[in-house]
């Protein structure tokens, strides 16, 4: 849909003396946010002015930030729905690429204390890492996976990490379909965090593939996530601390993602390089959303 086609213009005959100074006309805020790079928080606050603004903002411009942060994989998530209705809404997707949710205690997953979520500057998301989320049944799926944000839990704990992700066609899906088919319940009480539906837990679904914790640099068994209805993901995991020997190991690359692999020796954390090292559409600014490899 072309960005004409989005925008509303203001007919004569319903302006207003408020219309008259801009603040509502589509096409005078969209480039304003455009100057403004997409500024999430200005975003945020336009939201939260009056109903009507709310209203321009959740139709049109959650769409245009998140295309702005991200050109390739929103160009892929749209691909799969072309009525342009992304699940769970542009707003939703939105907070995904910029808010890292936290992590409650859950019955797979234990932490000593719930850690809040909080906003993000930038994260990448990579369809490569998210091929690691993904059991051999289920490979065909696209599944993009932000890397782990890592949250110190003090002398006593391994740190923290938090990941998130969406599913490209999550309804057409694989996964959903192994789901819906097997009969997996929806968790009582864990609702995504990004939408608020009912979710799935991929531990108790069986659908972990131990290539997940190798990607994340944690061990087997020390990780959970979360699919939702509208095929967001969330998970945390226990990551390996680093130690010397880490640094002499070899590049991660990708192709050692088998399902029933028991050799966890490969197992540690992420380091700088390895996220710098995608051949995504690394922005100069580095606040925006990353995405690696070509749209699909
Ligand atoms: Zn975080
Ligand atoms: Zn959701």
């Amino acid at each position: 849909m072309s960005l004409n086609r989005r925008l509303r213009p203001n007919p004569p005959s319903q302006r207003s003396d408020s219309d008259d100074l801009g603040i509502l006309n589509e096409r005078i805020l969209f480039l304003v946010f455009r100057s403004m790079k997409w500024d999430i928080q200005a975003l945020c606050s336009t939201a939260s002015v009056n109903h009507k603004l709310r209203a321009i903002v959740k139709r049109l411009l959650w769409r245009e930030l998140c295309a702005h942060s991200a050109p390739r994989m929103i160009a892929s998530l749209e691909n799969a729905v072309p009525s342009g209705r992304i699940g769970g809404g542009w707003h939703t997707l939105a907070k995904l690429m910029f808010f890292c949710c936290g992590c409650e205690p859950t019955r797979n997953f234990k932490v000593s204390r719930p850690t809040p979520g909080h906003f993000v500057k930038s994260s990448r998301f990579s369809k490569t890492s998210g091929q690691s989320f993904l059991t051999k049944r289920c490979r065909g799926d696209l599944l993009y996976v932000s890397d782990p944000c890592e949250h110190q839990m003090g002398e006593k704990e391994d740190d923290l990490g938090i990941y998130r992700g969406v599913f490209k066609g999550f309804d057409k899906s694989k996964t959903r379909a192994y789901l819906i088919g097997r009969r997996v319940k929806l968790e009582e009480r864990v609702r995504c965090p990004y939408c608020g539906a009912p979710e799935w837990s991929m531990t108790t679904a069986g659908l972990v593939p131990k290539s997940a914790a190798r990607r994340l640099g944690s061990h087997h068994g020390a990780l959970e996530y979360f699919v939702c209805v509208n095929g967001h993901m969330h998970g945390s995991c226990w990551l390996v601390p680093l130690s010397s020997d880490d640094n002499e190991d070899d590049e991660m690359d990708g192709s050692d993602d088998s399902d029933f692999d028991d050799n966890d020796g490969g197992v540690r954390r992420i380091g700088y390089d390895d996220r710098t090292a995608t051949n995504g559409s690394m922005c100069s600014m580095g606040e925006e959303v990353v995405v690696d490899g070509p749209a699909k």
